[in-house]
């Protein structure tokens, strides 16, 4: 693995440019952004104005045409806005709704939507996750039914992140129930079509964002708003679940590593018993061990984006990364919140909000249990 992976000037120019958007844009409105109960739509506009939601994808289509370490060093530096709820909004758009599109969506879709989504002038959203549905994901029920050169979708979906904010949805739907795995196909729904609707839900975490369900009722789209071949939804949705886990697993791990630092922070001001916090071996034995599993993580990660950037299939590699990361994570925020005492317990903590925001990544974007679940059968059980 090359030791430059995310270290070369360009890598260091844009890390820069990064750091300062979320230190002088994010980070001192991170409380503001949990009021607000949903992402800011102006945030995107000027995302793309720096050339931040495109990373990966065609110049022709305004995107930065860079590999995978870029997307790792931009997360690294997301990670650390103090509100998991905007990375994850942010992140929804860049690495989960639109990878699709980007690799099988038609030159007329993709100037459609991917060029607007990459200047950040349309938000998307991405809609598999159903009320009866989550890890099962091929039990999806939301139908699409061919009506001439159009779509008719009835269904509902659950827990689908920006539903308020999103302009456009990337839509996993059943359009052949007797066809298996062969069954389902990946649309674009405009969030204007008469028809949707949405309802939004209250989160213990992840404030920031604007979880919400979503509602079809005969909604009408072109049949050539299909990504890519009728029937190939299920299997475009695996790929596109792997850019989605390793941008959790950046941007979790740096969340975590941004609370290590701040509860280090923390147990050198405390004071009791006569001596600071940090002067306890306990203290230091905790924080030493964080350390090193965080370290773990950052390699396990490291390896996962060597292979992305080689074009390997990083699918084991990301599933190990997705299982391991988020177990980090809430580790450390357990921790962290046990070192502040009663003050991290209290909302206003870093630590306390770590406690409820970390709790997602063993959950959402294909669950420990689901990662355990493909593990298990990689190693022939
Ligand atoms: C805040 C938030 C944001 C989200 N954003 C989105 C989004 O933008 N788009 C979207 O589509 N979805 C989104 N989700 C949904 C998320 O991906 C699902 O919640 C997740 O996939 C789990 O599905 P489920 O909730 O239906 O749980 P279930 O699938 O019902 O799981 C119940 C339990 O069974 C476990 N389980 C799963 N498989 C196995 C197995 N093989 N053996 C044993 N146990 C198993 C699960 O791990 C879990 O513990 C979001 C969820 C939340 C909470």
């Amino acid at each position: 693995m090359a030791d430059d992976l995310y270290a070369t000037p360009e890598h260091a120019l844009f890390r820069e440019t990064v750091r300062k958007f979320t230190e002088e844009e994010l980070r001192p409105r991170a409380r503001e952004f949990d009021r607000m109960g949903r992402i800011d739509k102006q945030l995107f506009e000027r995302m793309g104005d720096l050339g931040m939601l495109g990373l990966r994808y065609d110049p022709a289509y305004g995107g930065a045409g860079l590999d995978w370490s870029f997307t790792a060093v931009m997360y690294e530096e997301l990670g650390r806005s103090d509100n998991a709820g905007v990375t994850m909004g942010i992140s929804v758009h860049t690495d989960m709704a639109t990878p699709s599109l980007a690799q099988f969506g038609s030159e007329a879709l993709k100037q459609q939507y991917l060029v607007p989504a990459i200047a950040g002038d349309m938000v998307s959203a991405i809609a598999v996750t159903e009320p009866d549905a989550g890890s099962d994901v091929a039990g999806i029920r939301t139908r699409a039914v061919r009506d001439g050169d159009e779509w008719v979708i009835n269904g509902s979906k659950i827990y689908i992140t920006n539903a308020a904010t999103a302009d456009w949805l990337c839509l996993l739907a059943v359009t052949d129930p007797d066809a298996g795995y062969g069954g389902f196909s990946q649309i674009i729904v405009e969030t204007d079509t008469p028809g949707f609707r949405y309802q939004l839900l209250d989160k213990i975490g992840h404030w920031g964002s604007d979880t919400g369900q979503l509602f079809f009722e005969d909604v009408r789209v072109p049949l050539a708003n299909t990504i890519g071949e009728v029937g190939r939804g299920f299997q475009q949705q695996m790929m596109q679940f792997q850019d989605e886990r390793l941008v959790a697993c950046v941007s979790t791990i740096a969340a975590s590593q941004e609370l290590w630092r701040e509860t280090r922070r923390w147990a050198e001001q405390r004071v009791l018993f006569g001596r600071p916090l940090s002067k306890m071996q306990n203290t230091q034995f905790v924080m030493v061990e964080l350390w090193t599993q965080l370290a773990a993580a950052r390699e396990l990660i490291r390896a996962c984006v060597a292979e992305r950037v080689a074009g390997a299939d990083a699918t084991e590699k990301i599933s190990m990364a997705k299982l391991f990361c988020c177990r980090v994570s809430r580790q450390v925020a357990d921790a962290c919140i046990q070192l502040h005492g009663g003050y991290g317990y209290m909302k206003e903590s870093a630590a306390g909000r770590a406690f409820v925001d970390s709790r997602l990544g063993s959950i959402g974007g294909g669950s420990d249990e689901t990662m355990l679940h493909y593990l298990a059968k990689q190693l022939g059980f």
